[in-house]
């Protein structure tokens, strides 16, 4: 009887509601209980009720660590006025049942498609959006356009990773290794003994403070001379300094922004200057939900992750045309040493202030590097992704 109502109301889902995750590569993130709501359909009242019906009836059967992933149009290419007035519509349901099904770690996400590719084509972003590899992004509604996605893994990528001996960059290299990439540590010099449990046959160590020229151009050159190219640049090198504005020196202010962001630009535009980033290439930059939201005592720090999330949009536009896509990771509260040093109060009310009632884990991140460095992400070009638990800040 059910299925007559919804076959009158012409909204089967073209896939199927309920759907076992066919697990990554290893095995070892299997979720079982994904739901996936095909809703690029929903134009009027009745088809969003449906939507309801089939959300409610749907995760009742999620178990705890569930993932739910509803795709939609993007509202602002759609024409027709109520189509894109429902589809929007559906950013309100996914953000809303996220705080919701977050304290039983279940994660919910919206991918907003171009509307002239198959869902075939957003496989790899399906694929991460209902594994255990996305256990820490809740909440958020990812862009992604109509380029076709390039076939391939990243067993055969270039990949570099700017402090890549530290916590989050550490995690990432190994998540790429993992995947059988060669991996380049940019860190600084006196990094190296750091560094040094990560290296193998396939993992170096380049030393460099990227904020210097010569060092900078230097690595560049090593790199260029051994590797070749850099199919995949990660940002990740930063740091804190923390102080209000009003009490902040000025050398704070200094190193936070040659660091965090002049660096930054500067290393990514000499790369793509000598032809090191080919199509197909992936920049990634490392922002963070302050640079969203704001924080108390980091002006200077929000000032370079705000601009970082700047690049990548603005920039997008342009390495478009020649196949590169620029894209950056957002993280929330995430347990490394760099977060250490923050007050145990302020640790704690960070955890509670996100839909999973958590912190993250580098390997969060890491799991959404290698994500968005996968030649299948091709479509999520210009975006910035939230690896934030569904924090409240900013939201
Ligand atoms: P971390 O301190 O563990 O690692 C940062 C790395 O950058 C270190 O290895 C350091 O040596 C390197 N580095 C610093 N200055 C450099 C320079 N001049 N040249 C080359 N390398 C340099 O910090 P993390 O927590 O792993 O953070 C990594 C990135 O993630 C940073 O950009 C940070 O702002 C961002 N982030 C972290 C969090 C979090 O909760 N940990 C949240 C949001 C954003």
């Amino acid at each position: 009887m059910k299925e007559k109502i919804l076959a009158l109301l012409g909204f089967p889902p073209p896939t199927p509601l309920i759907k076992t995750y066919t697990p990554w590569k290893d095995g070892t993130q299997k979720v079982e209980n994904a739901l996936i709501v095909d809703c690029r359909d929903v134009k009027n009242e009745a088809d969003l009720k449906v939507v309801f019906n089939q959300l409610q009836e749907g995760v009742k059967s999620i178990k705890s660590n569930g993932k739910v992933l509803i795709y939609s149009f993007q509202p602002e290419l759609i024409e027709d006025s109520a189509h894109s007035t429902f589809q929007r519509s559906l950013e309100g349901i996914s953000r809303s049942l996220a705080k919701e099904l977050g304290g039983r770690g279940t994660t919910v996400n919206l991918v907003k498609i171009a509307s002239d590719l198959d869902l075939t084509d957003y496989q790899v972003t399906e694929d991460f959006f209902t594994s255990g590899r996305s256990a820490f992004i809740t909440g958020q509604a990812l862009i992604a356009n109509d380029e076709i996605p390039r076939p391939g893994d990243l067993s055969d990528k270039i990949c570099v990773v700017t402090g890549g001996a530290g916590g989050i960059g550490s995690a990432t290299v190994q998540r790429l290794a993992a995947e059988g990439a060669t991996v380049i540590i940019a860190d600084i010099p006196q990094m190296d003994e750091r560094a040094k449990p990560l290296l193998s046959d396939k993992v170096s160590f380049m030393g460099a403070d990227l904020t210097n020229e010569t060092a900078r151009k230097q690595l560049l050159n090593d790199i260029k001379e051994k590797h070749g190219r850099i199919d995949v640049l990660i940002n990740n090198a930063g740091i804190t300094r923390d102080k209000t504005l009003k009490n902040m020196p000025e050398h704070y202010w200094d190193q936070v922004i040659a660091i965090n962001l002049t660096a930054v630009i500067a290393l990514t535009e000499e790369a793509l200057e000598m032809g090191l980033i080919p199509d197909g290439g992936r920049i990634i930059g490392t922002s963070s939900i302050s640079g969203i939201a704001g924080n108390f005592g980091q002006t200077n720090y929000t000032a370079t992750k705000a601009a970082l999330i700047g690049y990548a949009a603005s920039k997008s536009k342009e390495l478009k045309t020649k196949g590169i896509t620029i894209n950056a990771i957002a993280p929330g509260y995430i347990e490394t040493e760099m977060v250490k040093t923050m007050p145990l109060m302020t640790r704690i009310f960070a955890e509670r202030l996100t839909s999973l009632a958590q912190a993250g884990k580098p390997e969060d991140i890491a799991e959404a590097m290698a994500f968005l460095a996968h030649p299948g992400a091709q479509n999520i070009n210009g975006q910035v992704l939230r690896v934030c638990g569904g924090s409240f800040l900013g939201a």
